[in-house]
């Protein structure tokens, strides 16, 4: 079998991967809808990858590996080597996950990072009222991640925050030390959320990237008796293009609360250094931008 064209169209905000081959069978993948943009970079591999036999799906990802790198651009490489393994299985008469491995089970716990009813503002009574709402929502999610601190347009929306200028711009929205008043806000608005949520329902935070050591720390431990089930990318993170494993060891050897990172990291060999000196408690993997 060989490939014969690699295309991809923007179906509502989501580039969708498409590989035709010469036997007819055509294979998909598909980028999440916050990337439009990455269309003409997935046209970019089309060239390397055309005649190659799709069911051979390292030999052509050879090809190609090389030239991604961290979130955004490894989703571009990741939905490729889907429609790959997509028309590997169909050729198998398989599903994929049969020739990855098998499965191991029947059901994934999954958290709640996208059911949102629309935080009124940034008050700890907003987080409340938005936490309320989802625990109330009839998927009946056990755990939810809300955004908090830099993840969020906190920081511009409420004076005095932070001690560094205040930034604006999608893949800027600030960082550096906060002030006193705005670490005890964060910590107000996270007794809110567990307030509602009591002991039955997780919460998981996602922070940044962009926090200082010492405030990480500060956070981290004033949560404590709280039991939030992570925090999530507080020094590095979200389209942050390194990693910084040493940094996040200081913050995970100084308290109990679980510190989580990884979703921009690009392929596994990216994640040695977190795994191998215990940087976090939890490497939180994006499946379809990693490039494995
Ligand atoms: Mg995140």
């Amino acid at each position: 079998m060989k490939i014969t064209d690699l295309k991809c169209a923007v179906i509502g905000q989501n580039p969708v991967v498409r590989i035709t081959t010469d036997e007819g069978i055509d294979g998909y993948g598909e980028i999440e809808n916050t990337k439009p943009y990455l269309k003409p970079h997935v046209l970019f591999y089309r060239d390397f990858i055309l005649g190659g036999d799709p069911t051979n799906v390292e030999s052509v990802m050879l090809k190609i590996r090389r030239v991604g790198s961290f979130k955004p651009w490894g989703s571009a490489v990741s939905a490729i080597e889907m429609a790959l393994w997509d028309i590997a299985g169909k050729a198998a008469g398989l599903p994929v996950y049969k020739l990855l491995g098998g499965k191991i089970r029947d059901k994934v716990r999954i958290y709640d990072g996208g059911v949102r009813f629309g935080l009124k503002g940034f008050s700890p009574q907003d987080y409340a009222e938005e936490m309320a709402k989802i625990k109330e929502a009839k998927e009946g999610f056990t755990i939810i991640k809300q955004a908090i601190g830099y993840h969020t347009q906190m920081i511009k929306n409420m004076p005095n925050f932070t001690y560094s200028e205040v930034r604006t711009g999608r893949f800027d929205r600030g960082r550096g030390p906060l002030t006193e008043y705005g670490l005890k806000h964060i910590i107000a608005c996270v007794e809110a959320m567990k307030k509602v949520l009591g002991d039955e329902i997780g919460l998981a935070l996602d922070c940044g990237p962009g926090w200082t050591i010492p405030d990480a720390i500060r956070l981290a431990k004033a949560l404590e008796p709280l039991n939030i089930m992570w925090l999530e990318d507080l020094l590095t993170g979200d389209y942050t293009p390194y990693v910084s494993a040493d940094m996040y060891c200081e913050v995970t050897r100084s308290t109990s609360t679980p510190i989580h990172t990884g979703e921009q990291i690009y392929l596994r060999n990216n994640f040695q250094e977190l795994i191998e000196k215990h940087a976090v408690r939890i490497i939180g993997p994006d499946p379809a931008d990693v490039g494995v």
